[in-house]
């Protein structure tokens, strides 16, 4: 165990297990961050043996969670996020991709890694408008029931649910769609559905991702473009639908996106989509 890292936390923050890696804090080594354990370091490299890319993979994860948060600010006027699996505040986050289109934007972090909200007590300190909450995906009730969630967005106005680089792959059995449903539920028409997922398209690169993940954290699996979007609950998609990183823009569709096989390997293991709760 080791002490918080996070010095200028107002409370005790809790202490953690850093004998074992977290994906939270492998995914901040491989993005470059700080807030990793030796353990955590050992799961990036094992990323990284089996996807050199890997970092890669994660930077551009994070570029098109930036990319869904600016459209669903600009263009479908969302002002409230539900960011469920936030990760560290490594780089760029939601709040931060929000609130510079929109400062009155609310985000309320949830993750079931407490570290998250270790840091994000520094960060409450000065944001009134972003909130980070320790819960799991896997009690969606809890979630719904969390006073401090419920106070700070409000439920009876549009609120986007980001599942952003969490859902499926760590998770190996088909209940992440309801516990995803029983939150979607709760919604108002006019919400969003914001998702990005490891992909299967019969790829080595992304079977090699796969494997990296079953053997750095036992979890980590892939799943085709049809399951995929089965997790977005039948609701439709807004253009360009489901498709790889570098070619999804949803707030230019049409625009000048580059072919399939123009894209690395690397780019063709994740998917994102956005959907709209009608
Ligand atoms: N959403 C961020 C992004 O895409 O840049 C961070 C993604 S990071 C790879 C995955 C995060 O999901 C980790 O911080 C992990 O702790 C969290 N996570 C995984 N399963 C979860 C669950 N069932 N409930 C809440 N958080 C979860």
């Amino acid at each position: 165990k080791a002490a918080p890292m996070a010095p200028d936390s107002p409370d005790p923050a809790p202490e953690f297990d850093t004998s074992q890696p977290t994906i939270a804090r492998v995914y901040d080594a491989l993005l470059g961050g700080k807030d990793n354990f030796a353990a955590d370091r050992e799961g990036a490299a094992t990323y990284l043996k089996y996807v050199p890319d890997a970092g890669r993979c994660a930077i551009e994860n994070r570029e098109a969670l930036i990319k869904g948060v600016q459209y669903l600010v600009r263009t479908a006027g969302i002002d409230q996020f539900l960011d469920i699996g936030s990760g560290l505040p490594t780089q760029k986050n939601t709040h931060q991709a929000a609130q510079e289109i929109n400062p009155d934007a609310k985000v309320v972090y949830v993750d079931k890694d407490p570290i998250v909200l270790a840091h994000g007590r520094a960060l409450l300190a000065t944001n009134n408008s972003t909130i980070v909450v320790t819960a799991d995906l896997s009690k969606p009730q809890e979630i719904l029931d969390n006073k401090e969630i419920t106070t700070h967005l409000d439920f009876t106005r549009p609120i986007a649910l980001m599942i952003v680089g969490i859902h499926m792959h760590f998770h190996d059995d088909e209940q992440p769609d309801e516990w995803v449903r029983t939150i979607m539920d709760q919604l108002v028409p006019g919400s969003y559905l914001f998702i990005t997922d490891f992909v299967d398209t019969g790829e080595p690169l992304q079977k090699a991702m796969e494997q990296a993940g079953l053997e750095s954290l036992g979890n980590g699996w892939i799943r085709t473009p049809e399951r995929i979007t089965e997790h977005f609950l039948g609701l439709p998609l807004v253009p360009p639908g489901l498709d790889f990183l570098a070619r999804w823009f949803p707030e230019d569709p049409d625009g000048d996106v580059p072919e399939v096989e123009e894209l690395q390997p690397y780019q063709r293991i994740l998917m994102a989509g956005i959907a709209k709760k009608g």
